[in-house]
């Protein structure tokens, strides 16, 4: 069967940039449709630091107040070098009405866009995939699938997903906040280059007896960066960045995967995380008590060629990705649905012309290039202290900002941005 329908905006992904999308535009009196071929939103953290120009983003949809009674307040980065605390970035001396990052898990922020949309009308059509897109003049035209889960199997029982019927939708603009393996990005026949080399990760949560008071801790040793993160209800977050790169199937096919959405991600056993604690922050002393979470994640490194083009559009991990430790991914991708919701209500509600949106493209870019380090990156000022001339490439994704912010706090520890040609 197939039906068709018409909306503004539709928004591929209901992740949190496209949650966010949607609910910056619905803000704007934009009519959107949200669709993602999952069942519901995250089950876990995933990116869990909220910088301060992203509480000022959610403030301007009325939903900081929220934010701040769920999540826990972050005022200082701390710096490490092998075991010793060697210097700290301070967010209270960034101007601006939020001077702090509030940490909390991916999941409650996309629980708030999701209750917030449905207050305002808009429910996200979860178990629809798009498998199609048709760029037209005036209109896009985009098939999605409706998903359906299915009983089958005659011996042993079993269940799968089948498309119970597929729908045509036409619209006037197409977002695509929908993740690394973008359908969109796919469509605009955009390059997703890696920009360097992937990372892995062994991530745990758990319940802790420790005082982490208001700080991020940011650990390097010989080779490795690793972060410790406080999340609300006495939890904590430790990330140890991997000695081998990014893992080899070899090694992890052998090994327990934990499913999470359509992905799964190998197991990684409690003992590591108190012989990784042993060995690179020893003066960590709280108590490991029950695990939530434990498991190994690749991150890699890429920026698409183009963020859009015409009546198609990208924001969020869909145009890039980077490490985990700054949290840039996620707030720049919060920037970026701000600023494209602005400028695709201002061509359908005051007619502003289409080529408003290059500069979209052109901006985002710009920033992700220095971001990576592709132009520029940071460099010791003679105020910076010989840790932080050492560790200066390392520091500039660690650094949990984007944008001014980022050369504002790099600046405390005597970094510098400086171009290409200067590094
Ligand atoms: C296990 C894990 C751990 C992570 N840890 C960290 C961390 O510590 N720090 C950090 O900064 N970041 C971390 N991240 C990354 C962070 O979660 C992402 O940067 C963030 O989710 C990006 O948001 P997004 O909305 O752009 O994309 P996503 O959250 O990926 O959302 C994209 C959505 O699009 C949907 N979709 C895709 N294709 C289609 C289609 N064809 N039709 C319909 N729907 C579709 C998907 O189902 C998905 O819901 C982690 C990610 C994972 C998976």
């Amino acid at each position: 069967m197939s039906l068709r329908s018409k909306s503004e905006v539709v928004v591929i992904g209901a992740g949190p940039v496209g949650l966010f999308t949607a609910l910056s535009l619905e803000n704007r009196g934009v009519g959107v449709q949200v669709v993602d071929e999952e069942f519901r939103t995250a089950a876990h953290s995933y990116a869990l630091a909220i910088h301060p120009q992203s509480l000022k983003l959610i403030d301007e949809l009325g939903l900081v107040g929220d934010l701040l009674a769920q999540g826990h307040r972050v005022d200082t980065v701390a710096f490490y070098n092998g075991p010793d605390r060697c210097g700290e970035l301070k967010l209270a001396k960034l101007e601006g009405g939020f001077p702090y990052m509030i940490v909390l898990p991916q999941s409650a922020l996309e629980g708030l866009l999701e209750r917030q949309l449905l207050a305002k009308g808009v429910n996200v059509r979860w178990n629809h995939r798009v498998t199609r897109i048709a760029p037209g003049t005036d209109c896009v035209t985009v098939e999605i699938d409706k998903l359906a889960r299915a009983s089958c199997g005659y011996a042993v029982a079993t269940t799968e997903w089948i498309t119970e019927k597929t729908l045509n939708t036409e619209a006037a603009f197409v977002v695509g906040a929908d993740g690394h393996r973008s359908v969109v990005r796919r469509t605009l026949g955009a390059e997703y280059a890696r920009t360097g080399e992937s990372e892995s990760f062994a991530v745990f949560e758990f319940h802790t007896d420790a005082d982490l008071a208001e700080e991020t801790h940011i650990v390097f040793d010989r080779q490795t960066t690793n972060v410790l993160w406080p999340l609300p209800g006495g939890r904590c977050r430790w990330s140890f960045q991997r000695e081998h790169g990014a893992s080899d199937d070899s090694r992890t096919k052998r090994r327990l995967a934990v499913p999470i959405g359509r992905q799964a991600f190998p197991h990684v056993s409690g003992d590591e995380l108190s012989e990784l604690i042993h060995s690179r922050a020893p003066w960590f002393g709280g108590k490991i008590k029950q695990i939530d979470w434990a498991m190994e994640v690749r991150f890699d490194r890429r920026l698409a060629g183009l963020y859009g083009r015409d009546r198609l559009w990208l924001a969020g991990d869909s145009a890039h990705l980077t490490g985990p430790v700054g949290g840039q991914s996620l707030n720049m991708g919060l920037r970026e649905s701000a600023d494209l919701a602005r400028r695709l209500a201002g061509i359908l509600r005051e007619a502003a012309p289409l080529s408003s949106l290059t500069d979209y493209n052109e901006q985002f870019q710009a920033q992700w290039r220095k971001l990576l380090a592709l132009d520029g990156g940071l460099v010791p000022s003679d105020r910076a202290e010989p840790w932080a001339c050492e560790r200066c490439t390392k520091i500039l994704p660690c650094i949990p900002a984007t944008g001014d912010d980022l050369y504002r706090l790099a600046a405390q520890i005597g970094l510098e941005l400086a171009p290409r040609g200067k590094l």
